[in-house]
């Protein structure tokens, strides 16, 4: 399996000089780091090497040290494998995942000037028709499409959003402000910029009563075109709970990040998120979302809203200080909550990262103490699972899901909050890794970014990059990874008996496998921002 791939797994973008290289070796000679002049620089002994269960490879991350910057040849097996150490190796990769959401702006032409040759027209600008009266219609342009399609989806968008905001709030040195986007140069930072794009569409997106419409679709998912050809009707698609409590919970908080900036903006967000809160209390039937029919489009789907309530309260608790949210958030929390995870459908790591940074003690025994006790217990779980995986990947062998990154991303910024809660740099190696896997240190060789890394994924699942002519997929997204549990018949036949973090083809109608989405990018921006920060 994968015999012709290199014995050296690297982080194809390059490391840097303050912290140590790791790499992962499937040979079991030593490994010889020299110049490129053919000097020694250091022997490191390999060793046994253990079967990764995830790959069944056989291998093993080695820590090579600290290397002053410059250029490196890692040699073993009779492979060499050349990287380049650099003072900040990673701002280029952390920028192009923050533009990357540039690139899934609708409703607005990219001009050439910000986007080169990926420049399009406007897209999706007609006012959408609400699902169950179809005469009447509404504006709410703006927004990113989510994925690899061109919907628009209020849940996901609120989730992304935060991550971004978390991103600035504990990293905010590794967000650097040189992104060529429309409002660079505004005196706000550039990731405050883009996320407030996606802002300015979810408020579009509340029903009068305070609900929010689920998402922003078609009735059906388009073709490989072009955004600005896709001219088909879009329907504003009934509100959900689920929709309603992440824009609640994403509003209070941007309330208070754009608060300095632009107070107007920030009133205008907490109002909505209270007047979403207040729906929710009115409404406490919880009706899980299922796509009308006729609607074909991504359903975001979710058994729960406690999550999503919970995650509101404390928000809107750090907002407003008013303990009756305290009181809610209590209500919602329970002991078996997952508290790194940070995605569209279990939100509850976003509630415990508003307890954690934004709350603080003000939580008291509950919501802060034994929370920040269980926290941490996650944490080095999650390190522990590193730990057992050949190439320190933090994902058992039966997690290699759909979208395997997300939870890859979200273990990496879990292990990174505990360093920023804790202080302690003990798990910041474990951190590192996932970092590194995503850059090329994995069972496949593959950076799961596009525009970086000497192998890289080229045929993302995304419409623009599979339909605008050119050969390079727009730059600055991520792909969803390896999936063992593959959806479609035709990915299970090629995949079959392959292990999980093998299970992917870099082939376009391969969705299960390597679409792209915004709210995996935004979980790679913060791991790429914290990472960056320490190298300032
Ligand atoms: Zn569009």
């Amino acid at each position: 399996m994968n015999d012709s791939l290199p014995v050296i797994r690297i982080n194809q973008s390059g490391y840097a000089a303050s912290l140590p290289v790791q790499v992962a070796v499937l040979s079991s000679e030593h490994v010889v780091v020299s110049d490129p002049h053919g000097n020694t620089v250091k022997t490191v002994e390999t060793g046994n090497l253990p079967v990764d269960e995830a790959s069944e490879d056989k291998v093993k991350v080695l820590n090579l040290g600290i290397l002053p910057k410059g250029e490196y040849y890692i040699w073993s097996g009779g492979e060499s494998r050349r990287i380049i150490v650099r003072d900040d190796p990673w701002q280029k990769v952390t920028n192009a995942l923050i533009k990357g959401l540039y690139f899934q702006r609708c409703g607005c032409g990219l001009e050439e000037k910000h986007a080169g040759i990926y420049k399009h027209p406007a897209c999706h600008t007609a006012p959408a028709h609400i699902w169950e009266n179809k005469d009447n219609a509404k504006t709410v342009t703006g927004g990113w499409h989510d994925a690899g399609d061109y919907g628009k989806y209020t849940g996901p968008g609120a989730v992304t959003v935060a991550h971004m905001l978390y991103a600035y709030l504990l990293c905010g040195k590794g967000c650097s402000d040189e992104l060529n986007i429309p409002e660079s140069g505004n005196g706000v930072p550039d990731i405050l910029n883009e996320a407030r794009f996606e802002l300015e569409w979810l408020l579009k997106m509340q029903r009068e009563d305070g609900a929010f419409y689920h998402k922003l679709t078609k009735d059906h998912f388009a073709p490989f075109i072009m955004p600005q050809d896709d001219l088909d009707p879009e329907y504003l698609i009934p509100v959900s709970h689920c929709a309603t409590a992440a824009a609640c919970a994403c509003l209070a908080l941007s309330s208070r990040v754009y608060g300095d900036i632009d107070k107007e903006f920030s009133g205008r967000m907490l109002s909505a998120s209270l007047k979403a809160y207040e729906w929710l209390e009115k409404n406490p039937d919880f009706i899980p979302f299922v796509n009308p029919e006729g609607v074909r489009t991504g359903m975001y789907g979710d058994k729960s809203v406690t999550d999503e309530l919970f995650w509101a309260s404390c928000e809107l608790y750090a907002s407003t200080g008013d303990g009756r949210f305290k009181e809610s958030a209590e209500k919602y929390y329970s002991d078996d909550m997952n508290l790194s995870s940070y995605g569209w459908a279990d939100v509850s790591g976003l509630g415990a990262v508003c307890c954690l940074f934004e709350i603080g003690e003000k939580g008291g025994d509950l919501l802060y103490r034994k929370l920040k006790d269980r926290f941490i217990e996650t944490c080095k779980k999650i390190s522990e699972i590193s730990g057992k995986s050949g190439y320190g990947t933090a994902l058992p062998a039966n997690a290699y899901i759909w979208g395997s990154i997300l939870l890859i991303m979200s273990n990496a910024m879990s292990l990174i909050m505990y360093e920023l809660l804790t202080g302690d740099t003990s798990l910041r190696p474990a951190a590192l890794l996932q970092w590194n896997y995503a850059l090329g240190l994995n069972a496949l060789d593959l950076s799961f970014i596009t525009g970086f890394g000497e192998r890289r994924v080229m045929n993302i699942h995304h419409r623009p990059s599979g339909s605008d002519g050119i050969k390079d997929p727009v730059p600055g997204l991520i792909s969803g990874g390896p999936n063992k549990y593959m959806n479609f018949p035709q990915t299970k036949e090629k995949l079959a008996d392959i292990p999980a973090a093998k299970s992917f083809l870099d082939e376009l109608p391969s969705a299960d496998t390597n679409e792209i989405a915004i709210y995996w990018n935004s979980p790679a921006i913060f791991v790429g921002a914290f990472f960056s920060s320490l190298c300032k």
